[in-house]
């Protein structure tokens, strides 16, 4: 869609990135990395200056100390660290359950490591988990249960009661959690998010995976991290050093100097929320149906009421038409099921979301 957009020179409300300038300050840190001579390959694990940064704002969050040197590991992406998690426990034949609409990287990575990714839908509209479809679909094969909160595309959350059904569900297992908290700290309305870091019970079995790309809105900087127990950490990085070996140094320094100030990412949620509630108040006239969001940066409209198209084909003449783009959630979906709802990522400047704001008021 992003390709799309360009080739109509339409706005790009599709991928998920900001179209606004990063702090400054990051980047006077990469350059102070640079000057200072961090350009070295970093240790595998990471710069340790940034992994104890990391440590210390996982306890103070979530109150878990994760190890500094077996417990923590950098990487070049969060896309990467979910490969390197699936690839460094899934063997063939081995199953994954996943929920439908999902980021779309999981699936793949799941097959061509030899699994079999087991795609759940979310409940509709609320994009909420049905534990008992859960229940019924794990077998002796049962390898990984991948979840995403706050959620993409739907922006959906898990609660205390979720981790509570899952927790009840693995625990006489040996089944792993892959938990995608990417959006750890774009959450809304005074919820707070449920990390797997803080769960005794469930942290024991669960990679956790974080993007600084999200947090600091720097997607084209791949840098991202991956929590889990040091038995775990241990077979991730068997693999994991064949993939990437590390990620890019004087990055990671400028990360560490950042995280050296909460605010920098306690302050983000509420920068956001300013952002959905623009962008809901101004659509909130329009004939398109505004769907909850709770975290993460994408907000969903519904076009039922306009449209009986797919919803390929709808954003697909919003884009050529009307000069939007947004993402179909179909594609989300493994049977592409179609509810006629588009994705709009709103990590865009105020400016942006007026104009899109002013052509979803006309459709
Ligand atoms: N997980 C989810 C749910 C995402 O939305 C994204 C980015 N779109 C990622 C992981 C990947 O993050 P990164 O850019 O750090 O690879």
């Amino acid at each position: 869609m992003s390709a799309m957009a360009k080739e109509e020179n339409a706005l790009n409300l599709s991928q998920g990135f900001p179209d606004f300038g990063i702090d400054t300050q990051l980047i006077e840190y990469l350059h102070e990395g640079m000057i200072n001579g961090h350009n070295q390959y970093a240790p595998m694990a990471g710069l340790p200056i940034l992994r104890k940064q990391i440590a210390s704002k996982t306890k103070k969050l979530h109150g878990r100390v994760y190890d500094v040197d077996d417990e923590i590991t950098v990487v070049p992406g969060a896309t990467l660290g979910i490969f390197a998690v699936i690839s460094a426990v899934v063997k063939g034949g081995d199953e994954v359950i996943i929920f439908d609409p999902a980021y779309d990287s999981y699936q793949p990575s799941i097959e061509l490591n030899g699994g079999i990714p087991i795609q759940i839908p979310l409940s509709f509209p609320d994009f909420s988990i049905d534990w008992n479809r859960v229940k019924n679909a794990l077998s002796e094969r049962t390898k990984l249960i991948i979840i995403n909160s706050p959620h993409n595309p739907s922006g959906s959350i898990l609660h205390q009661q979720d981790l509570d059904a899952l927790r009840e569900l693995v625990q006489d297992t040996k089944i792993l959690i892959l938990s995608d908290e990417v959006y750890e700290h774009i959450i809304f309305d005074g919820h707070k998010h449920i990390s797997l870091a803080k769960d005794t019970g469930l942290s024991e079995r669960t990679f956790i995976t974080s993007s600084f790309g999200k947090t600091y809105h720097t997607t084209g900087w791949k840098m991202g991290y991956v929590l889990a127990p040091k038995h775990l950490t241990k077979v991730l990085r068997e693999g994991y050093q064949f993939m990437a070996f590390s990620a890019h140094t004087p990055t990671q320094y400028a990360f560490a100097k950042m995280l050296e100030d909460e605010s920098t990412y306690l302050n983000l949620g509420k920068f956001y929320q300013k952002k959905r509630d623009l962008f809901r108040e101004l659509v909130k006239d329009s004939r398109f149906e505004i769907l909850p969001t709770d975290g993460s940066y994408f907000q969903l409209l519904s076009f039922r009421n306009i449209s009986q198209e797919s919803d390929v084909d709808f954003a697909e003449r919003l884009t050529r038409q009307h000069k939007l783009a947004s993402i179909p959630i179909s594609v989300f979906y493994k049977d592409n099921i179609d509810h006629k709802v588009l994705r709009f990522c709103f990590a865009k400047k105020n400016e942006t979301l007026i104009k899109a704001a002013e052509i979803l008021c006309q459709i």
